[in-house]
């Protein structure tokens, strides 16, 4: 391999990774731009979830997620289920009906070989209910010490049914459609993680939504964004499709559902539940004559059902969120920064 040209250094002043470069707020897209981006394919690489490639016939889509939850179990899921339904979701935002999934398992010598079969068990069986199967993968095992427990990467290709659903195609006026509650992954497996008993039990959202966004393709409703909050959460997601369509969003605090635990849950670890990780939700943007149907549609899709408008496209300033309150006031959502919660996916 050639040796990096001059001027390789990233912009950012840091000179070795921190936590807070994975926690899918500002350092990591910093990251990704400075590192990866600017080297791989300045034009070519996308800002959304899956690459989008066009060939001859179809255009397929194209996505990859390593999983590194801890605990591996957790109330509501495990990192099997998460690593389906993670890359799955992410093939969804590109309006592509998942084809097949490639999975790579890097294993800690001495792990149960139980807890690896009950993760299989698991990751097929969400496969199953998305409707996609895992047709190829490859196993390493490295020694104690060398990795915890179990590290998953899952790679998806899809095949896109709606060309030009992008977070860049977000257009002012468009309605913020949310498919459910938000908060609910990231304090399911912090709860586990720090073993807080006595308090109230909170299931990870972790779901494949193939439902949803083929039911809305299929109706032929003219989606233009669809991005699945999980780093970062709501917070870090409306900040991505602002900052990539030029316009702003505005939304509105008491239309976001939030369930009452994860609520007082997130009091108690002093988080913002908009800034926590789902595994089973969709932001999804519409044109307004289209919200009421999508609504609908959404509503009556497999996790869905608490489907809310929470709020609309504005022409700018470009890049802002803003959240109105009940009362009437505003405050700037930013993109999170810090290292939130590692290890949540
Ligand atoms: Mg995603």
């Amino acid at each position: 391999m050639a040796a990096p040209a001059a001027g390789w250094l990233p912009t950012t002043t840091m000179s070795r990774i921190l936590l807070s470069h994975g926690a899918g707020g500002r350092d990591m897209l910093q990251l990704i731009e400075d590192v990866f981006r600017s080297r791989y394919s300045p034009a070519g690489v996308s800002q959304d979830d899956s690459a989008v490639l066009p060939l001859d016939e179809a255009s397929l889509a194209l996505t990859t997620d390593a999983f590194v939850v801890s605990p591996l179990f957790f109330p509501g899921g495990d990192i099997g289920r998460l690593a389906v339904a993670g890359t799955v979701n992410d093939l969804l935002t590109a309006a592509a009906q998942p084809v097949a999934l490639a999975a790579a398992f890097i294993l800690e010598e001495g792990l149960p070989l139980a807890d690896l079969e009950r993760i299989v068990l698991s990751m097929q069986e969400t496969a199953a209910e998305a409707g996609v199967s895992i047709v190829t993968g490859d196993t390493k095992v490295v020694p104690r010490g060398s990795a915890d427990q179990v590290f998953i990467t899952t790679t998806g290709l899809g095949r896109i049914l709606r060309p030009g659903v992008s977070g860049a195609a977000a257009q002012p006026g468009d309605a913020v459609l949310l498919t459910g509650s938000v908060g609910d992954h990231g304090t399911a497996v912090m709860l586990a993680r720090e073993n807080l008993l006595g308090a109230a039990p909170i299931s990870s959202d972790a779901a494949p939504l193939t439902e949803i966004v083929l039911n809305l393709i299929r109706a032929g409703v003219a989606v233009h964004a669809l991005r699945d909050p999980t780093r970062g959460g709501l917070a870090a997601t409306l900040n991505e499709i602002a900052g990539q369509s030029q316009t702003a969003i505005q939304i509105q605090e008491d239309h976001i559902p939030i369930q009452p635990a994860v609520a007082a849950a997130c009091e108690a670890l002093g988080l913002d539940p908009l800034t926590v990780a789902n595994e089973g939700k969709m932001v999804v943007i519409v044109p307004p004559g289209e919200a009421d149907r999508a609504l609908a549609i959404i509503r009556g899709s497999r996790y869905g059902e608490r489907a809310v408008a929470i709020g609309t496209v504005l022409p700018g300033p470009a890049g802002r969120v803003q959240v109105r309150t009940a009362f009437g006031t505003a405050r700037l959502l930013e993109m999170p920064t810090g290292e939130l919660l590692p290890r949540i996916c």
